[in-house]
């Protein structure tokens, strides 16, 4: 079968646009080598690789919103302490939350967040997934229903999807079980292997799946050396909290006398397989050795923001080398741009100077930032993705109509898409060859937007029916 060719004026290569040129898409959905010969589809002033999101809990979209109400007073198990509004008040709303949802009501509500997702340039997720059982615990009767579920939203929607079912033992460093409301995320090691067994026999170029370690907290450190010795463990991403939290920290440090990126690095061969999620609380040395790791730091400055957790130090990780990505996280936004945006001016706030992403090689902030979520979230997903010479062709055409981008020259389109106003300028969206995002539309958005709002209706109102 001949490869499609497609026409761009501006084609996004390795740190910004290049002149026109010609992307060609082959049979299986990869991009070849286009031959002079065959005539060119127009796509657009502006194409850019699809980007990945490297940290999603798909079920948290549903309750967005739900948590931005002073919550003081409220007990917040598993810490200690005065109880005012913080990660882990909201993670109390989270599991109450958590609760309430089965596989049909994952689907729902992932495949409504995979829509949206690519209608903002995201083309891959990476799904950090822990609902596994009954709301008591117990395995569904297909014990991988949730994550089939996960399977299933993605490829209705359209999207790459990188499959992270994730480990969840022990409620704190200390080893403690799992709280009433923990169950459903936990496994022993021997269970938790056999799932990742079973959903790695489903890989496909739109499907990997990897290992999720959820944190040191949960872990204890002969299951994370079991899981990783494995051979279930071979050749896949590997995604862990790390450090979101001050109090998670001081726990650390408390119980296994050191901080957790250090603990990590010095227990564990860290390498570029590794995606360390919420690399928050970095001292200049475990910041220098994160980069020099290969590992990807997989930031996510919009729920980071959100639940206030503090900020990564972007300026001497960047100095030192460093990879990382971005994720939506908790999607109380799903979009890349503000991701982006976020990433900088928590940085700009902190530092009081401008550009701070920016370097002396390449001067423009937003095309810094862009090419390194694209490049460090492919090597999180594990997907041949980022590129529009080869790999899986993933693609953003941008909407030059836009009044946005009046009188930018290609110089300057990556900033202005970045930094300036919010209406989408994600025109047109192609994953592995197809388009599933066409003049703004998803090609089965209404039919997808509907059963979503059925399921989360219910789920706000009738929380018992599940
Ligand atoms: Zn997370």
């Amino acid at each position: 079968m001949s490869a499609k060719v497609f026409l761009a004026d501006h084609a996004w290569r390795d740190a910004g646009f290049s002149g026109s040129a010609r992307l060609a898409v082959d049979g299986t959905g990869a991009f070849a080598q286009p031959q002079a010969a065959v005539e060119g589809e127009p796509l657009g002033r502006y194409v850019v690789p699809g980007m990945p999101n490297l940290h999603s809990h798909a079920f948290q979209r549903a309750m967005a919103g739900l948590a931005e109400r002073s919550n003081t007073g409220a007990p917040a198990s598993g810490r200690s302490g005065p109880q005012e509004d913080s990660f882990w008040t909201w993670r109390e709303v989270m599991y109450a939350f958590a609760g309430r949802i089965g596989p049909d009501d994952l689907r729902a509500i992932a495949t409504q967040l995979y829509v949206e997702m690519l209608k903002a340039g995201y083309t891959q997720v990476c799904e950090f997934h822990y609902l596994h059982h009954q709301p008591d615990g117990r395995p569904y009767a297909d014990p991988a229903a949730m994550s089939l579920a996960l399977i299933d939203a993605a490829r209705e929607a359209g999207i790459g999807l990188t499959l992270l079912p994730t480990l969840y033992m022990t409620g704190g460093f200390d080893g403690r079980p799992l709280s009433e409301r923990q169950r459903r995320f936990g496994h022993d090691v021997d269970a938790y292997l056999r799932l990742l067994e079973r959903l790695r026999a489903l890989e496909s170029p739109l499907l990997r799946v990897g290992i999720a370690l959820h944190s040191l907290r949960a872990v204890p450190e002969d299951a994370l050396r079991a899981v990783l010795a494995s051979d279930a463990a071979r050749d896949c991403p590997i995604h862990i909290h790390i450090a979101e939290q001050i109090g998670e920290v001081q726990d650390c440090l408390a119980i296994r006398h050191a901080r957790p990126v250090d603990w990590l690095l010095d227990h564990v061969d860290v390498d570029a397989r590794w995606c360390l999620v919420h690399a928050t609380h970095l001292t200049e040395r475990e910041t220098r050795r994160l980069a020099a790791s290969g590992a990807v730091a997989g930031l996510c400055p919009t729920t980071e923001a959100n639940l206030g957790d503090g900020l990564f130090p972007l300026k001497p990780y960047l100095d030192a080398g460093g990879a990382l990505g971005i994720g939506s996280d908790s999607h109380i936004s799903v979009s890349p741009v503000e991701e982006l945006r976020w990433l900088e001016y928590g940085q700009r706030l902190v530092t009081r100077h401008r550009n701070v992403g920016a370097s002396a090689a390449v001067p423009s902030t937003g095309e810094v930032l862009f090419a390194h979520a694209l490049a460090g979230g492919a090597r999180a997903s594990g997907a041949a993705i980022g590129r529009l010479d080869a790999g899986r062709a993933d693609l953003l055409v941008l909407d030059e109509a836009s009044p946005l981008l009046a009188g930018r020259d290609a110089a300057h389109a990556i900033d202005t898409w970045i930094f300036s106003g919010n209406s989408n300028l994600v025109r047109d969206v192609m994953v592995a060859g197809d388009f599933v995002v066409r003049g703004f539309r998803h090609r089965d958005e209404a039919r997808i937007a509907a059963r979503y709002r059925d399921v989360v209706e219910r789920l706000a109102h009738h929380p018992g029916d599940t």
